[in-house]
């Protein structure tokens, strides 16, 4: 369904999962367990799994870590969990990806930050998480990130710019060091060995004009499929809403095959959050569904009661409660369209550009809904129940709709295209 032309990608297998080509752009998040810790991390990977994200990377940062992480894939798999599961190295990944086989085999993905496998030893260290990889037949993501960027390469590249008669700014410098260090990286994995449809390339920055123009610049040079994230994106609204920006912008232009919202969670929140985000993002664009979306109007003075956010909320709601048996028994329901308005100006309109709307009445209009089913108008609600009865006429509109695929208990219905009242305007 998507509404934007992808930029092409060769397709990588991602332990089943296919990242680019013609796949769907995939959502992916990340633990903040202690790895080790095997029963907080396989409960949270199936609560993100649960969630839609289709993989999941753990951190893998020292021996006990590396330790773990085959007897987390087994429990998973035992739970019915089959989530691929990436390992995130730093520093040591070429000496734990050795000393741990069982790690190296169980993980779908490796995730290498070229910035810090070393510093003499450097290519000789990210040839040896490559090899590993080659061996174990997985792909491997080259990760720069500009908090943790290849220094001497930087250096490198500061020192010339020095030199130029216009010298760029400090940010261009960083950009095309960043650039530049994926590219070789990856050019680096392939003359190790790596078949080129095991590589994907990411180049997080935590600024969003900065992350735009850097995978702008990236796009261009390869067919690598690239994951998209806006790092260290911040807590609550102002993670959520700079993710969004960033990762929208570039998914507009077509670029991006998997993307991950590095939102952070308040202490004790919920992880799961940066899956929905991630989700919400892609419904957004409307490059893919995962479930219903509501239409509201904001409300304003021709509104003089909190009835129609209250019902838009409970509706909402309703959707989520009903979306585990829904997208068993009814599948496409996900692209849904439901409109709750708060008055005549808008609602009608909106509510007939909508799969089911209901226009609520304002202050001094007479206290009647009208439903529109598919643009046309099929019945009128007032009075108490209306909510309720709003509910009947959504289950029936997904049972007609999105035929059963599964034996599920019927809905009871009450209004339909076949038995409502003739469009009456
Ligand atoms: S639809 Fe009506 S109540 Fe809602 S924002 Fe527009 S004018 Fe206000």
């Amino acid at each position: 369904m998507s509404a934007w032309e992808r930029r092409a990608t060769v397709p990588v297998d991602v332990g089943g999962v296919t990242v680019g080509g013609t796949a769907p752009v995939v959502v992916q998040s990340m633990t903040n367990t202690d790895t080790a810790d095997v029963d907080a991390t396989v409960e949270q990977v199936r609560q993100l799994w649960a969630a839609g994200s289709e993989l999941v990377r753990v951190t893998v940062n020292n021996k006990p870590a590396a330790a773990a992480v085959a007897e987390v894939v087994r429990r998973l798999l035992d739970m019915g969990v089959p989530v691929p599961i990436i390992g995130d190295f730093h520093y040591n990944g070429h000496i734990l990806l050795d000393e741990y086989p069982e790690c190296a085999a169980a993980l779908a993905k490796y995730r290498i930050n070229p910035g810090n496998v070393g510093t003499s030893r450097r290519d000789e260290n990210f040839a040896k998480i490559v090899e590993i990889a080659i061996e174990h037949g997985k792909p491997v993501r080259i990760g720069v990130n500009w908090g943790s960027l290849d220094q001497r390469l930087l250096t490198d590249l500061m020192d010339e710019n020095a030199q130029r008669d216009d010298p760029l700014d400090a940010e261009h410098v960083l950009r095309n060091a960043m650039v530049e260090s994926a590219m070789r990286s990856a050019a680096l994995a392939e003359d190790v060995g790596l078949p080129h449809d095991r590589i994907i390339l990411s180049a997080k920055v935590s600024n969003v004009p900065a992350l735009v123009r850097v995978y702008r610049q990236l796009a261009p040079l390869s067919d690598y499929p690239l994951h998209l994230g806006l790092t260290e994106a911040g807590m609550g609204m102002k993670g959520m809403v700079s993710t969004a920006a960033g990762l929208a912008s570039l998914l507009a232009e077509g670029i991006g095959d998997t993307i991950r919202a590095s939102l952070t969670p308040r202490p004790g929140g919920d992880r799961t959050e940066e899956v929905r985000v991630a989700q919400q993002i892609l419904q957004s664009l409307e490059i893919r569904s995962f479930e219903p979306q509501v239409t509201a109007c904001p409300g304003c003075g021709r509104t003089t009661s909190t009835f129609f956010q209250e019902m838009a909320e409970d509706i909402q709601t309703y959707i989520r409660e009903r979306m585990p048996d829904w997208r068993k028994a009814h599948p496409g329901v996900e692209e849904l369209d439901v409109a709750v308005m708060g008055c005549v100006v808008n609602g009608p309109g909106e509510s007939k550009h909508a799969n089911l709307g209901i226009s609520l009445p304002g202050t001094f209009e007479e206290p009647k809904a009208p439903v529109y089913v598919d643009g046309a108008h099929v019945t009128t609600l007032k009075g108490e129940g209306l909510v309720e009865e709003f509910k009947r006429i959504l289950d029936d509109y997904v049972a007609r709709t999105y035929p059963s695929t599964v034996a599920a208990a019927p809905a009871e219905s009450v209004v339909s295209a076949s038995t409502a009242p003739s469009p009456i305007d």
